[in-house]
C-alpha cells in the first residue's frame, strides 16, 4: 500500500510539535500535516505539566538575560499568554503569581538595583522592593526564624511584580495547541500515538519518507523534528548537525508538604551556569505546594522515568577528543566544578535534603530538612548542545536547518515558553519552501502584543 503523504509531518508531539502544528493548521493554507508522537499521548516528557519548572520565562526576573535578548524573549512569551488568553485558558492552564528576582548581600543588592532601572522601561510594571515591603508580601525570604521575629543579617532586595500571568501547564497548552489545530483547519490534521519514528529517509523525488519502529510509514514535502534530544538522534542518522552533541542534564525538585510561598522566586543566576536556575515556587499541578529546584544533573539516559534510551544517549553525545575537550574546560572552572559535584551529591539518598536545603536557605533562611521532600516523579531532562566545532556547550536551544526540507529542534529551557516563537521561525521557512500562504495579518492580531 503507498504510505499517506502530507504536506508537512512534524515528529514529537511535546509543546514545540504541537506548536508548530496549530500554527501551521491556524495560518497556513497547508492541506495536510502529521503529527507522530512515540508515547500515547501529548507531551509525555519534558512538557509535561510536573516535568518542568511551569515558568513563562519573559525576561524580566531571570538575571542572565541582557536587555536584547529579554526584547527578544519577550516576543515570544507574550505568544503564550495571547493564545491562552484567546481561548478563555487563564486560571485553568494559565496562571498569574507575583513573582520576584531576590538579590541577597550587598553585590546583589546593587546588581538588582541596577538591573531593575535597566529592565523598567522594557518592563513598566517591575517594582523595587525592599524588606519593609518584602515582609508584607513574601515574609519567608525576610526571616532567619520560623517565628518570624529576627530579620536576617544580610541586605535583600528584589524586582518583581504581581500583576503579570506567569505560570502554565504546558502539558496542557499542548493538548489546548493540538485541539484547536484540528478544529481551526478543515485541512488533513492527523495525530498518531505510539509511533516512534526509526528513520527518515530523502527520495529521488526530493519528499521525505518516514518508517517508525512498528513499521507504519508515511511520506512528507516536509519534515520537522521536534523531539527534544532525539531530534539530534535523528539528525546524526541522516547525516546532520555531526558537529554536536547532545549533554542531557537531569532536573529535580524538592517539594514542601504545605503552601509556603506566595509567589515565584528566583535568584541572581551565575551566567556560567545557565541551568542553574534554582527557585521556589507555588506548583499548579501540586495543591500549590511550594517547589525548589531545578537540580541539574547530567544523565547517561535521554529520557526521563522511561526505560532505555542509554543507547541512544551515547550515540547522540557524539563523545570524541572535542568533547573531552569541552568536559575539561568546563570543569577547570571552579564554579562549574563545585556546581556539578553538588548536584551529584543532591541526588544521593540520605544526604541530598540536607545539602540542597543549604543551598535553598539563600531563598528562605529559616527552612529546614524536614519541611521538604525529594519529589518523586518530578522533572525531565533539558537536552543541552554541545557544538564541537566551536568547542563550547551552547547555552540555548539549537536548530539544524539543511535547508533542503528538513528542520531539527533541540531546546533545553525556556524552550516552552519559546514554542510559539520558534514555531513561527520554521513556519516560515515550510511556507517559503512549499511556496504556501501564510495569514500574517491574523497571525499577528492574534499573538503579537503591539
Ligand atoms: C527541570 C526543567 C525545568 C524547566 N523549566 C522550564 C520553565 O520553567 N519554562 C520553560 O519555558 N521551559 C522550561 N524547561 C524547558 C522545557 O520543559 C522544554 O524546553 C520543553 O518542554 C521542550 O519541549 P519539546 O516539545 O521541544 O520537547 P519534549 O517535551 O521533550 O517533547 C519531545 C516529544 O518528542 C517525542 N519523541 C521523541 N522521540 C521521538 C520519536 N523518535 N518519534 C516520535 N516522537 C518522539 C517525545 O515522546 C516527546 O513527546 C524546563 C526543563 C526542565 C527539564
Amino acid at each position: 500500500m503507498k504510505p499517506k503523504h502530507y504536506d508537512v509531518l512534524i515528529v514529537g508531539g511535546g509543546i514545540s510539535g504541537t506548536a508548530l502544528f496549530y500554527e501551521l493548521a491556524k495560518y497556513t493554507n497547508a492541506r495536510s500535516l502529521c503529527l507522530l508522537e512515540k508515547y500515547e499521548s501529548l507531551s509525555p516528557l519534558n512538557s509535561k505539566g510536573t516535568s518542568n519548572s511551569q515558568t513563562i520565562h519573559i525576561g524580566d526576573i531571570e538575571t542572565n538575560y541582557t536587555l536584547e535578548k529579554a526584547k527578544v524573549t519577550k516576543r515570544t512569551a507574550k505568544m503564550v499568554e495571547r493564545f491562552c488568553l484567546q481561548y478563555g485558558l487563564e486560571d485553568k492552564i494559565m496562571f498569574s503569581h507575583q513573582k520576584m528576582a531576590l538579590g541577597v548581600g550587598e553585590k546583589e543588592v546593587r546588581f538588582i538595583e541596577n538591573r531593575y532601572h535597566e529592565f523598567k522601561e522594557l518592563f513598566p510594571y517591575l517594582e523595587l522592593w525592599d524588606v519593609e515591603k518584602l515582609k508584607a508580601l513574601e515574609p519567608k525570604v525576610v526571616y532567619a526564624d520560623k517565628a518570624q521575629t529576627k530579620v536576617r543579617s544580610e541586605p535583600i532586595i528584589a524586582m518583581g511584580t504581581a500583576t503579570q500571568y506567569t505560570t502554565v501547564d504546558f502539558g496542557a497548552m499542548s493538548e489546548a495547541l493540538a485541539d484547536e489545530a484540528q478544529k481551526a483547519s478543515d485541512a488533513t490534521t492527523d495525530i498518531f500515538y505510539q509511533s516512534q519514528v526509526d528513520k527518515i529517509e530523502e527520495l529521488k523525488d526530493k519528499t521525505f519518507r518516514v518508517v517508525t519502529t512498528k513499521g507504519d510509514e508515511y511520506t512528507a514535502n516536509f519534515v520537522v523534528v521536534d523531539a527534544g534530544a532525539h531530534s539530534l538522534f535523528l539528525a546524526h542518522q541522516m547525516g546532520y548537525g555531526t558537529h554536536m552533541g547532545c549533554l542531557p542534564m537531569a532536573g529535580s525538585f524538592y517539594m514542601t508538604d504545605a503552601h509556603f510561598l506566595n509567589g515565584k522566586v528566583y535568584m541572581v543566576q551565575n551566567n556560567k551556569l545557565p541551568f542553574a536556575a534554582l527557585h521556589g515556587d507555588p506548583d499548579i499541578l501540586a495543591e500549590g505546594k511550594t517547589r525548589f529546584g531545578p537540580t541539574a544533573l547530567m544523565l547517561p539516559k535521554l529520557e526521563r522515568f522511561k526505560p532505555g534510551t542509554y543507547l541512544d544517549f551515547l550515540k547522540t553525545l557524539n563523545f570524541d577528543t572535542k568533547i573531552i575537550k569541552i568536559f575539561w574546560d568546563l570543569l577547570k572552572d571552579s564554579d562549574i566544578r563545585n556546581y556539578v559535584f553538588k548536584n551529584f551529591l543532591f541526588e544521593v539518598p540520605l544526604i541530598n535534603k540536607k545539602l540542597f536545603v543549604q543551598d535553598a536557605r539563600k531563598i528562605v533562611p529559616s527552612l529546614s530538612v524536614d519541611e521538604i521532600t525529594y519529589a518523586q516523579g518530578f522533572g525531565g531532562v533539558r537536552p543541552q548542545v554541545l557544538d564541537k566545532e566551536k568547542e563550547k556547550l551552547m547555552l540555548g536551544e539549537a536548530s539544524i536547518n539543511p535547508g533542503n526540507g528538513l528542520i531539527f529542534n533541540m531546546t533545553p529551557s525556556p524552550g516552552a515558553t519559546s514554542c510559539l516563537g520558534n514555531a513561527e521561525r520554521d513556519l516560515h521557512v515550510i511556507v517559503d519552501f512549499l511556496d504556501l500562504t501564510f495569514d500574517e495579518a491574523q497571525f499577528t492580531k492574534d499573538l503579537i502584543e503591539e
